[in-house]
């Protein structure tokens, strides 16, 4: 979990060993070694970008955060557990809201939803060693939008969100993950063991959304996270595939599609999941 989260020591959080997304006991190491800021500023991108003004809810201080302009971008396409393409531009890297005086995180979604109890642990357990260390950029590069979203999810983590909440995190994260791998230049040195190091998160990433959204969707109530439970259903049986738990993947494609719910998108997805279950469990049965 501490590995997970690494990143963050540059902002006065460093002392994460031993903390646990879904507060089950467990130990790991912290990682010392801060990943290199990189300047990827793409003039383009700007023009997808806005500022926007916000009230922290935690410390009431106002501050201004880059935001998409929902109306200009297009959406390209859709990976297989619905991470959104958009062209031009990867909106997923300006999700995640960040105080700049307490270190108040959450996806945009969240952000405003911070009860009395809640503000008092983020003031206590992140904002007491919170040193703000994010550069005013026109535009976020991959490592400063996993770097806030680590943060969002450490504020979860502290104030103790519902599962799927940290889940629905934990998925822009590895999202985030393959979104620096597409765009990583080949030219860049250390190239594949970059891209290997970044897959290697992504994955564990995939595994914490899975885990969370598995417990949320027998205890928490529908709509999650603005998805219905088809929706969902569907989503952990593509991250199961991901992961190669082909059984479990299965079992989530016949709930879609045995489901009398209308959802017409999510059935056909459903199909195309279940032929790209049976071909990968085919094709590793051919290479043993
Ligand atoms: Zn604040």
């Amino acid at each position: 979990m501490a590995d997970l989260l690494s990143g963050l020591e540059s902002l006065g959080l460093g002392d994460l060993s031993g903390l646990d997304i879904y507060n089950k006991k467990e130990s790991a190491s912290k990682k010392d070694d801060e990943p290199k800021k990189e300047a990827t500023v793409k003039i383009e991108e700007t023009d997808f970008l806005f500022d926007k003004k916000f009230e922290c809810p935690v410390c009431n201080k106002s501050f201004k955060t880059k935001m998409i302009r929902a109306g200009k971008v297009r959406l390209e396409k859709i990976d297989t557990d619905l991470r959104p393409i958009y062209e031009n531009v990867d909106t997923l890297k300006y999700d995640a809201i960040v105080c700049p005086h307490c270190g108040y995180a959450a996806l945009n979604r969240f952000f405003s939803y911070v009860t009395h109890k809640h503000a008092k642990i983020i003031k206590e357990s992140i904002s007491a060693n919170f040193v703000n260390t994010f550069d005013d950029l026109p535009t976020y590069s991959y490592e400063d939008a996993i770097k806030r979203h680590k943060l969002a999810l450490l504020n979860d983590v502290m104030k103790r969100a519902k599962d799927s909440e940290k889940a629905y995190t934990c998925l822009k994260l590895a999202w985030l993950h393959r979104g620096y791998i597409e765009h990583l230049s080949a030219e860049t040195e250390d190239f594949a063991n970059k891209v290997r190091g970044l897959k290697a998160e992504e994955i564990s990433f995939l595994e914490k959304a899975y885990e969370g959204f598995k417990a949320a969707f027998t205890t928490e109530e529908f709509p999650m996270c603005g998805m219905d439970d088809l929706t969902v259903a569907y989503m952990i049986g593509d991250i199961a595939r991901q992961l190669g738990k082909y059984e479990e993947a299965a079992k989530q494609v016949s709930l879609v599609l045995t489901s009398r719910k209308p959802n017409d998108r999510i059935k056909e997805k459903a199909r195309d999941l279940r032929d790209m279950i049976k071909e990968e469990i085919r094709s590793l049965g051919g290479s043993r």
